[in-house]
């Protein structure tokens, strides 16, 4: 797909890209090819893509004749697909909110997906992942394409200014790699960063998330300035777990004050299996 064909879809179809959707057109048939080929799809296996768009990774999907399942927002671009799809058995386009999808639908489509893919829009970067990370913890890879600077905080070290709830919670389903860049004028329209393809590959035996995991990482890290014990003693259903944490800190070598940012993601992973008869 040219940065031409794009545009004359989306003339054709009366509409032009929409911001609150972060609708920014993937117009570059290599990169396409090489989102495609890092989400190593064999033919048989199901993938679900969040946000097709006018189509450009879809359609490349397609190809792969794996059982596909397409959940777009935009009405207008999912009645596109639907009619751009229609004669192909192996994709199903869904026009949905993906963050109001319950697993059970997908499961209903594709069974459960092996493969995640999503040129993901930048404003709902973070809850589609950790949707993702949750609902689908058997899909044995996940592709997306993200931006530079959430692409920072996937892979930022601890006490760094960019490690936060997105670099643990991802860390919790197993590998994650940085694939390649992608520069900002390989879309219509440009973003206003360059983006990174990222892939995650789910640890065999270990995906599934606790339930609870999530919100807990997000709470312990909502409160940056505070100390760990601080924000577990903030919380009132947390107080019975200050000793619990103390004791950790301690055996772990942390000082009593440490802020949650100084803690990998695996002592958040021990952490919360220490506390989490109490949550
Ligand atoms: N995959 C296409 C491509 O690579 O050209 C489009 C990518 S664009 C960055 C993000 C797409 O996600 C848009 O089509 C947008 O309408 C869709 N989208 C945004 N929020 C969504 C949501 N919550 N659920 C489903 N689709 C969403």
């Amino acid at each position: 797909m040219t940065h031409k064909e794009a545009l004359d879809i989306l003339s054709g179809l009366g509409i032009s890209a929409r911001k609150r959707w972060g609708q920014n057109f993937l117009c570059d048939e290599s990169v396409v090819k090489q989102i495609v080929e890092a989400a190593r799809i064999s033919p048989g296996s199901s993938v679900l893509e969040i946000g097709p768009g006018i189509g450009a990774v879809t359609d490349k999907l397609v190809q792969t004749a794996a059982q596909t399942l397409a959940i777009e927002i935009d009405p207008v671009l999912a009645g596109y697909l639907n009619d751009r799809f229609s004669d192909n058995e192996t994709c199903r386009i869904l026009n949905r909110d993906f963050l109001d999808v319950q697993p059970s639908t997908v499961i209903e489509n594709i069974g459960m997906p092996g493969t995640v893919i999503s040129n993901l829009p930048y404003n709902q970067m973070t809850p589609i992942i950790y949707k993702l990370i949750e609902d689908y913890p058997d899909a044995d890879t996940m592709v997306f394409m993200v931006e530079e600077d959430a692409c920072d905080r996937i892979f930022a070290s601890p006490s760094t200014k960019s490690y936060g709830a997105l670099s643990v919670i991802t860390s919790a389903y197993g590998k994650k790699e940085k694939l390649f860049n992608v520069p900002s004028n390989c879309f219509y329209p440009s973003p206003h960063t360059n983006s990174t393809v990222v892939r995650f590959s789910g640890n065999e035996g270990q995906r599934a998330l606790v339930p609870g995991y999530v919100n807990f990482v997000r709470e312990a890290m909502s409160l940056r300035r505070k100390t760990l014990l601080n924000v577990m003693n903030s919380n009132p259903d947390r107080v019975m777990n200050s000793e619990k944490t103390k004791a950790f800190l301690e055996n772990r070598g942390f000082q009593i004050t440490a802020r949650a940012e100084t803690l990998t993601a695996s002592d958040f992973a021990e952490l919360f299996e220490l506390l989490r008869t109490d949550i």
